[in-house]
C-alpha cells in the first residue's frame, strides 16, 4: 500500500483515557511518570483529565467526558493528526454505555498507525522507549486507492 510519513516532534501530544475501574491504575502510573509526562502535551477525556490535574498538578487539555463524546473527540484529533500517542486503560470486565465509541477510538488509532497502550505494562514499555524524547517518522497509508475508488 502507498504510504507517506508524518513527523513526530520531540514533544509528543499524548491522550490519556481510563474507564472508571482503571482510573486508580492510570493515576498511579501517571504519577510515577510525571517527569516524563510533563515534557509532553497532555490531552484527556473529561473526568480522567480532571483527576490527573488534581493528582499531578500539571495542565491537561480536557475534552468532554468519554460517554458524552470525549472518546470521539480524541478519535477525531487522531484522524486530524493532532494526537501522537494514545494511552487508553479500558475495562475488559464491565460493559460501557459508550462501547461503540470505545471500539471506534481503538479502530481509528490503528487506521492512523499511532502508538497505543491499553495496559499499564504496555504503557511502561512505551514510555521507556528512547523514541519518546526523539523525533520520529510515522508511516501512514495514503489511502489513495480508497479515496479514488469508483462509486
Ligand atoms: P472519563 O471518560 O475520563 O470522562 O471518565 C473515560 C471514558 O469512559 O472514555
Amino acid at each position: 500500500m502507498e504510504s507517506t510519513t508524518i513527523k513526530y516532534a520531540k514533544k509528543k501530544r499524548i491522550a490519556l483515557v481510563a474507564h472508571d475501574n482503571k482510573k486508580k491504575d492510570l493515576l498511579e502510573w501517571a504519577e510515577y511518570n510525571k517527569g516524563n509526562l510533563s515534557r509532553h502535551k497532555i490531552y484527556a477525556t473529561g473526568t480522567t483529565g480532571k483527576l490527573l490535574e488534581e493528582k499531578l498538578d500539571i495542565y491537561v487539555h480536557k475534552l468532554l467526558s468519554g460517554p458524552l463524546g470525549g472518546d470521539q473527540q480524541i478519535g477525531a484529533k487522531i484522524a486530524e493528526g493532532e494526537i501522537d500517542i494514545l494511552i487508553f486503560f479500558w475495562d475488559p470486565l464491565e460493559p460501557q454505555p459508550h462501547d461503540p465509541d470505545v471500539k471506534a477510538l481503538l479502530r481509528i488509532a490503528v487506521v492512523w498507525n499511532i502508538p497505543v497502550a491499553n495496559t499499564r505494562t504496555s504503557a511502561d514499555f512505551l514510555f521507556s522507549s528512547a523514541l519518546m524524547d526523539d523525533e520520529y517518522e510515522r508511516k501512514v497509508p495514503t489511502f489513495n486507492i480508497y479515496k479514488n475508488r469508483e462509486v
